[in-house]
């Protein structure tokens, strides 16, 4: 089989970092993404040689990229035409209209954690349903928040057999490029309790008893965690060992907060950008290891999602997981992980 054809369809936050991460992969390809209309995204997407195509059929709006200078290689349903898979990135909400299009194209489609698991009836994370979605025609990419879920409780899960879980998601307010959102001076519960970030975890690990409250405050980098988990009697497990299972799980990073002076999200952040990948992204969870204790059968923690790329990777392990190339879902993490790596040259 040639290298996977795959479409962007929407190029902010989230499509942005798609197509670079499908970029890296030698199996895959980006044979297109699209922008509303002219903007200075469109400029990334030229500078990265993404041929440019406008999320409308309709000619008027096609055409108001050539005035600004923009080559424009048609609307949605030519990209569409030429593709194996879509990768949905338009804002939340918008799936049900897209996913007619995606439908009478005939091609395979994924979507992100802005759409309800209705849509597609399917929903995906790298650790915990990679199998679940082999073949399949679409799904969609869990939120950030359920993805950082699943990164550490999957793995707990595997190993204990039962976990009961309650959680509250400090959410950021606002990503950075947003001028729009808030709150900037308030802290605001999200009041329709239980939230739903918890229970979406259960549309990839039905099996993980979980509820959630949420909170926004004002930051525009990450989200943290505060977790409690019941682990089931005879778990046998201890902190170190829930330290040693975490540290062998992909995807997680753990660090000392107080020894490495990283005891705030500001220095995940800065470690993150002394990584390098682009944008200063942390594809990783990051676990405080002093902030984690076991108490009898009791688990507390905190971690910490950057919210605009942890589920970066994830989508291009679900690219080959709907096109039934790789079955095993470490492989394709290690790939996925070990091809951005070499594209950023770190
Ligand atoms: P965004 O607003 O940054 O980007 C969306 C892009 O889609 C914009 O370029 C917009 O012009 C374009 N667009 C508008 N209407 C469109 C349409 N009908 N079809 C296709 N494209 C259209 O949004 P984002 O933050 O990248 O979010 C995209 C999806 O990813 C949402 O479902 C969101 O919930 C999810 N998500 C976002 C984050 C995050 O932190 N930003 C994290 C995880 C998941």
């Amino acid at each position: 089989m040639g290298a996977i054809r795959v479409a962007i369809n929407g190029f902010g936050t989230i499509g942005k970092r798609v197509a670079d991460a499908v970029d890296a992969q030698d199996d895959m390809e980006v044979v297109g993404v699209t922008k509303t209309g002219p903007s200075f995204g469109c400029d990334l997407a030229v500078k990265k040689g993404f041929p440019l195509y406008c999320t409308f059929d309709d000619e008027a709006a096609v055409s108001r990229f050539a005035e600004q200078g923009y080559v424009c290689s048609g609307g949605l349903s030519d990209l569409l035409s030429i593709a194996d898979v879509v990768v949905d990135c338009a804002p939340g909400k918008m799936g049900a209209e897209n996913l007619a299009k995606y439908q009478s194209a005939g091609i395979k489609y994924m979507f992100q954690g802005g759409e309800k698991h209705a849509l597609t009836g399917l929903s995906y994370t790298s650790s915990a349903n990679h199998s679940d979605n082999l073949n399949a025609q679409g799904t969609r990419v869990v939120s950030c928040n359920t993805t950082g879920l699943s990164r550490t409780l999957v793995p707990l899960y595997e190993h204990c057999g039962s976990l009961k879980v309650e959680c509250t998601m400090i959410r950021r307010a606002a990503d950075p490029g947003d001028s729009n959102k808030g709150p900037i001076n308030a802290i605001k519960p999200v009041l329709k309790v239980p939230s739903h970030h918890g229970p979406d975890v259960m549309t990839v690990k039905p099996e993980i008893e979980i509820n959630s409250l949420a909170v926004a405050v004002p930051t525009t980098i990450m989200h943290v965690h505060s977790i409690i988990a019941d682990l089931p009697s005879g778990h046998g497990l201890t902190t170190e060992n829930i330290l040693e299972l975490w540290g062998n799980t992909p995807r997680v990073i753990i660090m000392n907060g107080s020894e490495n002076r990283i005891t705030t999200t500001a220095e995940v952040m800065e470690m993150a950008r002394d990584i390098g990948r682009k944008w200063g992204d942390l594809h990783e969870i990051f676990v405080w290891e002093d902030g984690v204790k076991l108490v009898g059968d009791r688990l507390y923690y905190f971690q910490a999602i950057h919210q605009e790329s942890d589920v970066i990777p994830e989508n291009v392990d679900c690219i080959r997981a709907l096109m039934g190339t790789e079955s095993d879902w470490k492989r394709s993490v290690a790939k996925t992980d070990a091809a951005i790596s070499r594209y950023y040259g770190l």
